[in-house]
């Protein structure tokens, strides 16, 4: 058994952060041999049943603290690469550079070097798990796949969908694309720590013929993700009342081809109405909320009130590369600054610890997998990050006044990045 005493950080069950500054946190291997949390709390209160036992190995972190790794809800792992690239909003920037650098992912030995590269990035910002696009090669998701198992990681991939409005190089066939996305999830669903996404880029770029097989994979497949993109930017959203006449609203389009359910997450939902989010809910599906692409990319910003209001489920994501940073400190910092701007009127603030919780166990509850991931209470598997709260002089100096968990959180926020994150560390199996 391992123990860490360290400051500790996990959350309860109605997303309360939970805080102990001098904290005991109790690792060891389940029935399957994955390493999970078996206690956690303060010191005082745990220290004579765990840490007192023969075969513990106790870690001490003095200054430090222990806490979830962070959840991605949403990245592109092939668009490591296209981070940064100046375009005119979202479909010049598709067209002039994203498709084409995705074109090159045919190229098995090129997307393991991209691959590699994306893990060894998110691990280096505390990421332990993802949601990730591939591209419309299976080379792509193989690669992913390959690498996170290698790792030990929870990661979530799929195959892009997308057989129409794409040029040569990364368009599919309709029928073709169906077939090796249900190949892959046999390949790979449930291996290991493995989860497969039915990922159709978007509505526009995917035939009704394709959407409705997609549609049919969701269904025999109920475990699988879906995974997409919905509402990002009004010249979009135009496009695809013109392809889908018949559809209510952007959202309703993947309603009707029963791409909405439990474990189905859309990036963006920006521009949803009232009867979109009464939808989110009832069929519990989740948002993915990307705030630094939404302001690269002007899209516009989530509604949090609204969502709050309806009840759906939503957690963080960076969105690279129409994001601009690895980083859930950047993409935290920027959710904060999105929610201020939308609700200046009503004066809401979004409160340090619900932002952080929004890119752990919040996610993770958003992916479907509460209590597995994205916490560090009894049961949850431990992946979890050590982060230096004193690694800059002006962190140190606000950190160390900081009287309340909120303003030590907040401090994190705002002055944070990747240098926060001291070591990544995998729930390691037998
Ligand atoms: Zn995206």
């Amino acid at each position: 058994m391992k123990i860490y005493r360290s400051a500790l950080l996990r959350f309860a069950d109605d997303g309360t952060p939970l805080y102990d500054s001098d904290g005991l946190l109790a690792i060891a291997p389940d029935a399957q041999g994955q390493e999970r949390v078996v206690a956690a709390g303060s010191w005082q209160a745990l220290h004579a049943e765990y840490a007192a036992q023969a075969n513990a190995h106790i870690l001490h972190l003095p200054g430090k603290l222990l806490a979830p790794g962070f959840v991605d809800m949403h990245i592109h792992y092939p668009q490591t690469d296209v981070l940064g690239a100046p375009a005119d909003g979202l479909l010049p920037w598709l067209e002039h550079y994203t498709f084409p650098h995705e074109a090159r992912f045919h190229d098995r030995s090129y997307a393991d070097g991209v691959a590699e590269f994306f893990l060894d990035e998110l691990l280096r910002n505390g990421v332990t798990t993802s949601l990730t696009f591939a591209t419309s090669h299976s080379a792509s998701v193989d690669a992913i796949m390959a690498a996170a198992q290698a790792r030990g990681m929870r990661m979530l991939a799929g195959k892009v969908l997308q057989d129409r409005h794409s040029p040569d190089g990364v368009r599919d066939h309709t029928e073709q694309g169906l077939i090796d996305t249900e190949t892959l999830i046999q390949r790979w669903h449930g291996v290991d720590r493995l989860g497969y996404a039915i990922t159709p880029r978007f509505a526009p770029t995917s035939t009704p013929e394709q959407l409705r097989g997609a549609g049919a994979l969701a269904a025999k497949y109920p475990d699988v993700w879906v995974h997409s993109h919905v509402s990002e930017n009004l010249d979009e959203i135009r496009w695809v009342r013109e392809l889908y006449p018949e559809a209510r609203s952007y959202l309703d389009v993947y309603q009707r081809f029963g791409l909405m359910r439990e474990r189905a997450v859309y990036a963006h939902c920006i521009w949803l109405d009232d009867i979109d989010r009464a939808l989110m809910r009832e069929t519990q599906t989740a948002a993915a909320i990307s705030p630094t692409s939404n302001l690269f990319l002007s899209s516009g910003y989530f509604d949090y009130l609204k969502a709050d209001a309806a009840g759906f489920r939503y957690g963080l994501a960076s969105d690279v590369g129409g994001g601009m940073s690895f980083s859930p400190f950047r993409t935290m910092q920027a959710a904060y600054v999105v929610g201020r701007e939308q609700h200046s009127k009503q004066g809401l603030s979004l409160k340090p610890g619900h932002l952080w919780w929004q890119h752990t166990a919040g996610a993770a509850k958003a992916l479907g997998l509460g209590g597995v991931i994205g916490n560090l209470q009894p049961g949850c598997e431990a992946d979890m990050v050590v982060i230096n709260p004193a690694y800059t002089p002006l962190l140190a100096r606000k950190t160390a006044q900081a009287q309340t968990l909120d303003e030590l959180l907040f401090a994190m926020i705002v002055l944070g990045d990747d240098r926060l994150i001291e070591q990544t560390i995998i729930s390691q199996a037998k």
